[in-house]
């Protein structure tokens, strides 16, 4: 049978995005105040593990690196279908970049073993660097598709899927082991289900910590992150506008001066 492994993030809740506060002095997010949901692309990897799992069988393993408090949405995933729910979570995880948090992502999926595929959200919706499955791939030794917009489950040895590009997309076929990183358009996640929640109440979450994944406490979280943030800066892309007067040769004068002087010209 197959063994799906979808990676899950636990994200402050967008809808209170503007409650969010970056750290002046570390650059970091300030989340303590704002409740963490399921990362909203991560529904929809889940959901294209659910369904392979319905059409042709599969095992599906959640994992996630976060607080203990992300254990909440691993619940979530279980109740929404998922067999197993992993949490990585240590202290010494903490303010990892994309990178370590690839690496200790891509441990864990070692530790699962026997993987086919990893399906990962293109992007979370705070860090949103769309880095961590490429990496991840890397590390594991895996192909990679960004921007999964369709998958087509082949036979135990690959799949069909299509990968969007700016006006269309590209069909291809990958050979197991694979990772993809999935767009909205894959599919429409499925609501939580009463009966979903019961079930999931006596599912247990398996949480690893540093000595479960065997590695160095210098490879992980901060102390194992080569990259840094340097600096956060809002664009401010508020329109004006402004009514040119004169005639329609003034205007246009004008208009071409006020191109030229915005640098657009
Ligand atoms: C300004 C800024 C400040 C930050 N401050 C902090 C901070 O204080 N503390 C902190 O911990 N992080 C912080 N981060 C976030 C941290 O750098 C990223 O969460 C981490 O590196 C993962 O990268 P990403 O979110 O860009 O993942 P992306 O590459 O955009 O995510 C793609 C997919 O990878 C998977 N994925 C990503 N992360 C996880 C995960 N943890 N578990 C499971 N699956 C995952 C999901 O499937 C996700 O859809 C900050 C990021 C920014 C930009």
């Amino acid at each position: 049978m197959l063994k799906i492994v979808v990676c899950v993030k636990a994200v402050p809740d967008p809808k209170l995005a503007c409650d969010l506060k970056i750290d002046p002095v570390t650059k970091t997010l300030l989340r303590c105040d704002v409740p963490m949901v399921l990362n909203s692309l991560d529904k929809h990897a889940l959901e294209a593990a659910l369904q392979i799992k319905a059409e042709n069988g599969a095992y599906i393993c959640v994992l996630s690196m976060g607080p203990p408090e992300a254990g909440s949405i691993v619940k979530e995933c279980m109740a929404l279908g998922a067999d197993k729910g992993i949490l990585l979570s240590d202290p010494c995880f903490g303010g990892a970049d994309a990178y370590a948090t690839a690496y200790t992502l891509a441990t864990g999926v070692q530790k699962i073993g026997d993987v086919d595929a990893v399906l990962c959200g293109m992007a979370s919706s705070d860090g949103a660097t769309e880095w961590v499955g490429p990496e991840m791939a890397v590390m594991l030794g895996m192909p990679v598709v960004t921007r999964v917009r369709e998958i087509i489950v082949g036979n135990d040895e690959s799949w069909e899927v299509k990968s969007a590009l700016e006006n269309g997309y590209r069909r291809m076929r990958v050979r197991l082991p694979a990772l993809l990183t999935v767009t909205r358009d894959l599919n429409a996640p499925r609501a939580l289900s009463f009966s979903g929640i019961i079930k999931a109440r006596k599912k247990v979450i398996t949480q690893w910590r540093l000595d479960d994944l065997g590695v160095s406490a210098e490879t992980v979280g901060i102390k194992g992150s080569p990259t840094i943030v340097t600096e956060m800066c809002a664009v401010d892309n508020a329109r004006r506008v402004t009514f040119l007067e004169g005639t329609r040769e003034e205007k246009a004068e004008q208009l071409l001066q006020k191109l030229i002087e915005g640098g657009l010209l």
